[in-house]
């Protein structure tokens, strides 16, 4: 696993036992992430560990605030986001990680690497549409001007003096 990691947990010598542990990202860090859909983000992970001899079960609580770009208008979109997950963590002869879920960890591991979860948990709670409710708050200057590009392209589509022009090249 990476050890570029911004939040893990190190596990060995922990007791068996339920810890708990708080961890805040914002969008520094998801912008490490290329496929990130976050402009801007505050979000707060809540998570309590139960150790046990032979695996490590996580719930991990989130909530924040994120920015999105509305898919309307093009403009800051801010919502509400909070979720629930649960991770099982196997110790195991080596390392996988099976699905979002289930991860095992082999002998050689010393920590619970958390970035990618955070990730892909932030991701999973983002509303489905990414879109001002009311077209009324959308940015409108923006949507103007996107309904007069829309004209406009059409206009050349069909004016046959731009056809022309495309046939002497
Ligand atoms: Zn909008």
């Amino acid at each position: 696993m990476s050890d570029s990691s911004t939040y893990r947990i190190p596990y060995i010598g922990l007791k068996n036992g339920i810890h708990t542990y708080e961890f805040e990202a914002d969008e520094s860090f998801f912008s490490k992430f290329e496929q990130s859909l976050l402009v801007k983000a505050k979000m707060n992970f809540e998570i309590q560990l139960e150790k046990l001899n032979t695996q490590m079960n996580l719930e991990i609580d989130l909530v924040g605030l994120v920015e999105t770009m509305c898919d309307r208008c093009g403009g800051d979109l801010t919502s509400q986001i909070d979720g629930d997950f649960k991770v099982v963590i196997k110790f195991g002869d080596e390392s996988s990680d099976l699905t979002d879920d289930l991860i095992v960890l082999g002998p050689s591991e010393h920590f619970v690497e958390l970035d990618h979860l955070f990730f892909e948990f932030a991701h999973l709670c983002l509303p489905a549409r990414n879109v001002h409710e009311e077209e009324a708050d959308c940015n409108q200057k923006a949507l103007e001007a996107l309904r007069e590009f829309g004209l406009k392209e059409k206009d050349i589509e069909i004016d046959p003096r731009w056809a022309a022009l495309k046939n002497l090249k």
